[in-house]
C-alpha cells in the first residue's frame, strides 16, 4: 500500500527529491513550503503551503494526515523548522531523514574569518568597509545598526524592507562565473565579502573574493540536528526505499 511522506522544502536538493519521488508507488509526497518566496518553484507532487504551529502543530499534522515518514530538506540555516521536526517526529515516532548539502570549504589562497552567527558577522566588519552582504533576505537586520559600513547586498527575493542606511541592492541569482562577481566586487571597491556557509551552486563569490585577496566573513551553519542525515537526493531515495521494504 502507498505510505505518506511529508518533504519539507524550499530547497533545490528538495525539489530534485520531489521530482525523483512524483508517481512513486510506494511513497505519496506532500511537500511543505513556508510560504516566504514570492513565486516558488512548482513541484510535481501535492504542496502545502504555511507553518505548521511549532512543533505542537507539527505534531497534530503528522498524525491528522496519518504521515509515515518525514524527510527534512529545509536549508541549513533553517534551524527551527528542522528542530521542530525532530521534536514532533520523536514524539510522534515517525521516521526522520534530514537532507543537507555539503558544506563549502574555502578555495585556494581565500582568507575565511569564521564567525558564529550574523550578529557576529555584523561586529567583524570594521569601521568604513565596503561589505558585498550575499546573506538572504530576511537576515539583513542584524547589519542595520551598522551605520558606518556601506553595503552591496544581492538577493534571490526583494526584501521586504532595506534596514541598512547606506546600501545598493540586486535582486537576482549569482553567476556561475566568478570572473562577473569579481568585476562586481571591483567596480564598488568592496573590501569584505559577508555569506552564510549555505553550500550548494554559488561558489562563484567565495573564488572571486579569494582571487581579489578580499576577506570572506563566513558565518558558520547552526549546530546539526541530532538525526540521521545524507548530503545527497539519491540517498534520501534509498532510504525511503528501505523504510517501504522493511515497514
Ligand atoms: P526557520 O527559521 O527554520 O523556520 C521558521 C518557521 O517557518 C518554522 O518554525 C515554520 O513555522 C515555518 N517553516 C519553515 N520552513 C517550512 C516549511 N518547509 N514548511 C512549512 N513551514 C515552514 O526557516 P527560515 O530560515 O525562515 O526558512 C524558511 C524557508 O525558506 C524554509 O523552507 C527554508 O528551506 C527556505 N530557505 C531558507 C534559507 C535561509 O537562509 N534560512 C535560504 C533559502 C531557503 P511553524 O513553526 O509555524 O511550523
Amino acid at each position: 500500500m502507498t505510505k505518506r511522506v511529508l518533504l519539507l522544502a524550499g530547497t533545490r536538493e528538495a525539489r530534485e527529491l520531489a521530482i525523483s519521488l512524483a508517481g512513486d508507488e510506494s511513497w505519496h509526497v506532500i511537500a511543505s513550503l513556508a510560504g516566504v518566496t514570492d513565486a516558488p518553484a512548482q513541484l510535481p507532487v501535492e504542496t502545502r503551503t504555511g507553518g505548521f504551529g511549532g512543533t505542537d502543530g507539527l505534531a497534530d499534522y503528522l498524525r491528522n494526515d496519518r504521515i509515515e515518514a518525514v524527510i527534512d530538506a529545509t536549508h541549513p540555516f533553517a534551524a527551527q523548522m528542522t528542530n521542530n521536526a525532530v521534536a514532533a517526529c520523536r514524539r510522534s515516532s515517525v521516521p526522520l531523514l534530514r537532507v543537507e548539502r555539503a558544506p563549502w570549504t574555502p578555495p585556494q589562497d581565500a582568507n575565511w574569518i569564521r564567525v558564529a552567527t550574523l550578529e557576529a558577522a555584523a561586529q567583524t566588519l570594521p569601521a568604513g568597509a565596503r561589505a558585498f552582504l550575499t546573506v538572504g533576505a530576511n537576515s539583513l537586520v542584524p547589519f542595520s545598526h551598522r551605520q558606518d559600513v556601506w553595503f552591496l547586498v544581492r538577493t534571490m527575493d526583494a526584501p521586504s524592507a532595506a534596514p541598512l542606511a547606506q546600501c545598493e541592492m540586486i535582486v537576482g541569482a549569482p553567476p556561475a562565473d566568478s570572473r562577473e562577481d569579481a568585476r562586481l566586487m571591483c567596480k564598488h571597491r568592496i573590501t569584505h565579502l559577508v555569506t552564510k556557509n549555505a553550500g550548494g551552486t554559488a561558489y562563484a563569490k567565495l573564488e572571486a573574493a579569494a582571487d581579489l585577496s578580499i576577506p570572506t566573513i563566513m558565518v558558520d551553519r547552526p549546530p546539526a540536528p541530532d538525526v540521521d542525515c545524507v548530503s545527497v537526493v539519491a540517498d534520501a531515495v534509498k532510504w525511503l526505499r528501505h523504510l517501504a521494504a522493511t515497514s
